[in-house]
């Protein structure tokens, strides 16, 4: 197994530049890290997105963040400028709900998760309970032997992002997992969001994904990037297209790059968020020198640039 360094857009002619534009018809884009960061808009990115779209292709903005959802996405990107409407916009809070409506789950989900995860659910009719805060009222023990209850109808525990994550929200989930017949799924599984204009990292759902599993030893089926559920749940409302000419363009080789190659798409890499080239390079190598391991292979991008103000100045001078 060998690999090579991704091909940096910056050095193509203006012809291969056309003709790599030319090899797709539908760009998954991630945002943070690649269109923004927290609440600061990133040069380049609404004016690559809408250009895209100004020229026939199918872009969707995709995000694993599920601290939001699509009309709060959508009501942001209308603000920097984007010219996009609510279909295009994935977050993993509607592929979780998705999922769970395809696969005909019909009892009851015990969510600790974001009240935009609750819309989402409600809108295609999937019961749940656990929204909201959950708090120990008196003792410990007094609490849990009069107030705590686990639901009979529960058939599956959904973690997500929660504000409101809390001691009695872990008994919960471990006691609701003790069942092996209860299925286990996590909207996504970042450990951290990095607000480095604030030298602030945000614990995620990693953290409450591990707390739940020193108690229970179970880890969740995981529904965002880099699984491929949101191809799924695309395919349920948008016309057909062929794999091998869509793009996902990302700044975390664990997610975005693994995702795009899980799914059989071309992968760009934006150097404004999480990795560093110099991951690549080390990846790279590593494979060059005999590491057989095939999720290695995956995070290698196809292309890459520095950001998508790059990517825009050249889209720019050819289209
Ligand atoms: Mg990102």
């Amino acid at each position: 197994m060998t690999a090579r360094m991704p091909i940096d857009l910056v050095n193509l002619s203006d012809g291969e530049f056309k003709e790599f534009v030319g090899k797709f018809d539908v760009f998954f884009c991630d945002c943070d890290g690649v269109l923004w960061s927290f609440r600061t808009p990133f040069p380049g990115g609404c004016e690559s997105i809408n250009a895209l779209k100004t020229i026939g292709k199918r872009v969707y903005l995709v995000t694993n963040n599920s601290q939001t959802n699509r009309e709060e996405m959508l009501q942001k990107c209308e603000k920097i400028g984007y010219k996009i409407s609510i279909d295009d916009i994935l977050t993993s809070t509607y592929v979780a709900a998705h999922y769970l409506k395809q696969t005909g789950f019909d009892k009851t989900l015990y969510v600790i998760g974001p009240e935009q995860l609750g819309k989402d659910l409600d809108e295609v009719g999937i019961k749940h309970i656990g929204i909201g805060p959950d708090v120990i009222e008196g003792g410990l023990y007094e609490h849990i032997l009069k107030r705590y209850k686990l639901d009979e109808d529960v058939g599956a525990v959904m973690i997500s992002f929660d504000r409101h994550f809390s001691y009695i929200k872990l008994c919960k989930a471990v006691n609701y997992l003790k069942n092996e017949n209860i299925k286990y799924y996590a909207t996504n599984a970042d450990n951290c969001f990095d607000m480095p204009q604030f030298n602030f990292l945000l614990p995620e759902v990693g953290c409450f994904i591990k707390a739940i599993e020193a108690a229970t030893k179970r880890t969740p089926e995981i529904l965002s990037k880099p699984t491929t559920h949101i191809c799924n749940v695309i395919a349920e409302d948008a016309p057909p297209f062929d794999p091998s000419r869509a793009l996902v363009i990302g700044d975390t080789l664990s997610s975005d790059m693994a995702f795009g190659k899980n799914a059989g798409y071309a992968t760009l890499f934006v150097e404004t968020g999480v990795s560093k080239m110099e991951e690549i390079k080390e990846i790279v190598e590593k494979i060059n020198t005999g590491d057989e391991d095939e999720e290695l292979k995956k995070l290698v991008p196809d292309y890459c640039v520095s950001s998508l103000d790059e990517f825009y100045k050249k889209f720019s001078k050819i289209f």
